[in-house]
């Protein structure tokens, strides 16, 4: 699905920022902090840029993949909807370089405890990235 098609799918208008955030965190499984997001979209408002994520988060299109040393680190949503983000996988971050990425593992992660209903889980994993090792 291309961006702009994603944008109206999940009830937000194309806007110049949002096309720019979507083309930043592109198709990869790779997060990107805020620091560098701001980094490459040095020509938008730091304000407007950070509502713009939060919109976006709010709407389903991505997910904070960690928080860490007061840095966030943003990933695209694949199936998650207006309405609420399901997530099965866990997340990696690489201590070497840093790195962090969505990682879809064959099995998915599934918990459950009597009388709860579990929507998302939030599991970091830390190692060395292909790159690293
Ligand atoms: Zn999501
Ligand atoms: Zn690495
Ligand atoms: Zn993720």
């Amino acid at each position: 699905m291309d961006a702009p098609t994603t944008l109206k799918k999940h009830d937000l208008k194309v806007t110049k920022i949002r096309l720019a955030i979507l083309d930043a965190l592109g198709k990869t499984e790779l997060a990107k902090s805020y620091a560098e997001l701001q980094a490459s979209l040095a020509e938008f408002d730091r304000t407007t840029l950070y509502r713009t994520l939060l919109a976006l988060m709010e709407k389903g299109v991505i997910h904070k993949a960690l928080e860490e040393n007061g840095e966030s680190y943003y990933a695209l949503c694949s199936d998650c909807s207006i309405e609420t983000h399901v997530h099965d996988h866990m997340h990696f971050k690489c201590t070497i370089c840093g790195v962090v990425q969505c990682l879809d593992l064959p099995k998915r992660l599934k918990f459950s405890a009597p009388g709860i209903h579990i929507d998302s889980i939030e599991v970091v994993a830390k190692g060395q990235c292909g790159n690293c090792n």
